[in-house]
């Protein structure tokens, strides 16, 4: 039997015609878009073609958007540019956020820890799906304060929103795109400086932009409207599953099962068990699904994203992510289902 990949919310296959556009531009588009001579035109040319077909389906201007090489980096630039600039004033946050968002905040001077008071708070941040649980995750809403928003789940899995924040960042390889693209886009006199000096980006970040990858991205663009269609369809499959697990024992459980959750993602609380065991087991048996756990200096932590739901260390690390590719049919989730519970049952 072929392996099955169930850990999309890690990353997905580039698609097909993304890797095309990709190849194509390591050949074709390889100049450097800030040159002054036709080669570097051309490469210019392309890469703010990419630009409108990547604002156009955010609903933004395309002046509005930075290219950076991914989202780790978007937060980054981010949060430590608004620091620089308000950092004087509280931050406010969801303790359960990506690290690529909570690494940076270790430098501002303080951070409240969502849902909190919101008083005197002046920036927010707020993912909009969560990794690990699929959890949804409405703005805070303070008047006056900056809002950013963490997109790189939801890109591709649910339409995304931008009414309620003033920058947001998407990552291309969560959504067909390639690895090393990602966006940011900010409202524009945002008080934001930038790190990275340079030319590039209306001087917002410098360094030559990687072109194959951004036209890669903008590709990638083009099937977003197929895409959140087949991960809609995803939701029954992903629900199919969490009845089948929940019916084989008492002890098991969907963490945010009665929350608003992408369509694709399903975090099993498996009590009584390892995750990590139950994923190698399923590793070895052809299927690939990731823990509620990641690997830090070698020792495998719990995972703060679920512990911050109020779920204790042992609970933490009974957990495993399934996250379903837009294509996956039924015959796989039957075939993963079939194969979990005879592990469970050793
Ligand atoms: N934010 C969230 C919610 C994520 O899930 C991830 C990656 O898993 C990131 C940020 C970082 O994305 P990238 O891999 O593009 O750096």
């Amino acid at each position: 039997m072929p392996r099955l990949y169930f850990d999309a919310n890690a990353t997905v296959p580039p698609l097909p015609s993304v890797v095309a556009t990709v190849a194509e531009a390591l050949v074709e588009g390889w100049a450097n878009p800030t040159s002054i001579h036709r080669e570097g035109q051309r490469a210019r040319h392309l890469l703010e073609e990419a630009r409108d077909v990547i604002a156009q389906s955010l609903g933004v201007y395309p002046s509005e958007l930075v290219f950076c090489s991914s989202a780790t980096e978007a937060l980054h630039q981010m949060i430590w540019g608004l620091r620089i600039a308000v950092g004087n004033k509280p931050a406010a946050v969801f303790p359960g956020e990506h690290s690529a968002c909570l690494n940076p905040l270790k430098e501002w001077p303080k951070v409240r820890w969502l849902p909190c008071a919101l008083e005197e708070v002046a920036t927010i941040i707020q993912m909009a799906a969560n990794n690990e649980t699929g959890i949804l995750y409405k703005m805070p809403q303070l008047p006056g304060s900056l809002r950013l928003k963490d997109c790189a789940q939801a890109w591709g899995k649910i339409p995304v929103d931008l009414s309620d924040c003033d920058a947001a960042v998407f990552s291309a390889h969560k959504m067909g795109g390639p690895r090393g693209a990602a966006v940011l886009w900010m409202q524009p006199h945002l008080p934001w400086l930038p790190l990275m000096e340079g030319p590039q980006e209306r001087r917002r970040r410098g360094g030559t932009e990687d072109l194959p990858a951004i036209l890669g991205l903008a590709e990638a663009v083009r099937f977003l409207p197929e895409r959140l269609e087949q991960n809609a369809h995803l939701e029954s499959l992903r629900n199919h599953l969490e009845t089948e697990v929940l019916a084989w024992s008492p002890d098991y459980s969907v963490i945010g099962k009665d929350q608003p959750r992408l369509p694709n993602t399903s975090a099993l609380l498996l009590r009584g068990h390892s995750g990590e065991s139950v994923q190698i087991a399923l590793d070895l048996a052809g299927f690939a699904v990731s823990t509620g756990s990641a690997c830090h200096s070698g020792a495998t932590q719990p995972s703060h994203a679920i512990m911050a739901l109020g779920y204790g260390e042992d609970e933490a690390r009974s957990v495993i992510r399934v996250s379903l590719l837009p294509e996956t049919k039924e015959a796989a989730v039957e075939a993963l289902a079939t194969a979990l519970k005879g592990i469970l049952k050793r």
